[in-house]
């Protein structure tokens, strides 16, 4: 049995909402959804979801980089379930990067993210972990933590200019990475 979901997508309340942080990390409502997200993530070339994107408004993002199709440079690690998540920002140096997300198919934007940070979330086993991130990986957690607060990747670009059709972004990584 499969227990993959459809992604929500850009436009649906559920995305704009604030999600709800968790009470209990083995209530099985909750085991349920973190299966759901690892088995919807697992079909696609994505690196992240965070669970209001299976229309689950509850704290909760998968963190999973690794090279794809979608993300070629992308650093391999072993997908990560953080409930709860924050973060506090080691540095204030910025860089623009490029992001996708699975609920705006299409698109490809530069995004303006921190470098370094330090993460805080709760694992499975209900075990509080804190983490250095910094990069690709720094980047994909902000875009997740994102959608618990109900935001988007769009809501941080800084000029439309930096918004691409994901086949111009094709073109363009091509044309740069040959
Ligand atoms: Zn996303």
């Amino acid at each position: 049995m499969t227990m993959m979901r459809e992604i929500a997508q850009l436009g649906a309340k559920v995305l704009r909402q604030k999600a709800e942080a968790v009470v209990d990390v083995h209530d099985i409502e909750i085991r349920e959804i973190i299966e759901a997200m690892q088995s919807t993530l697992a079909t696609t070339s994505g690196v992240g979801i965070a669970a209001p994107q299976i229309s689950e408004s509850k704290q909760i993002i998968i963190i999973a980089s690794r090279p794809t199709p979608r993300y070629p440079s992308a650093p391999l690690m072993e997908p990560t379930v953080m409930i709860n998540p924050c973060f506090q920002i080691l540095s204030e140096t910025q860089e623009k990067g490029w992001e996708g997300c699975l609920s705006i198919p299409g698109i490809r934007a530069l995004v303006p993210r921190y470098q370094e940070i330090m993460v805080h979330y709760t694992d499975q086993q209900g075990d509080l972990v804190e983490l250095k991130l910094s990069g690709f990986v720094a980047r994909i957690f902000q875009h997740e933590v994102d959608h618990l607060e109900g935001k988007t990747y769009l809501d941080r670009v800084e000029s439309n200019l930096d918004i691409f059709a994901e086949s111009e972004f094709v073109k363009l990584i091509d044309g740069t990475q040959a």
